[in-house]
């Protein structure tokens, strides 16, 4: 399976700025440029995957592009984490089958 994590500069602020929201306002999704809204940690974590949380040191600070022909559901700075990273299918998104879609992610 291939990765969308990238973490070229996270290796000298591990554990330094990590778990720090984001900063507060217009976020925009780096693959649609369309708005984003963050998300609660505890939300984020029943999503996505453990495979996928096992490479993220914490779950804040996170947005969700809810944009349905952009296959990037969640991101933070330069982590993007798509329809396979995640332990369901998110609504919205192209492919998501109804069966699993959650109820709660309709608009
Ligand atoms: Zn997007």
């Amino acid at each position: 399976m291939f990765s969308f994590f990238k973490s070229k500069k996270e290796s000298k602020t591990e554990g330094d700025n990590c778990c720090t929201p984001q900063p507060k306002g217009k976020v925009e999704c780096p693959s649609c440029k369309q708005k984003a809204k963050g998300v609660l940690a505890k939300t984020f974590e029943a999503l996505v995957s453990d495979e996928s949380k096992s490479k993220l040191s914490c779950f804040d600070g996170f947005y969700y592009c809810k944009t349905p022909s952009c296959k990037t559901v969640y991101f933070r700075d330069t982590q993007i984490l798509t329809q396979s990273d995640m332990n369901v299918v998110v609504g919205l998104k192209e492919g998501a089958s109804p069966a699993t879609v959650l109820n709660q992610q309709r608009y």
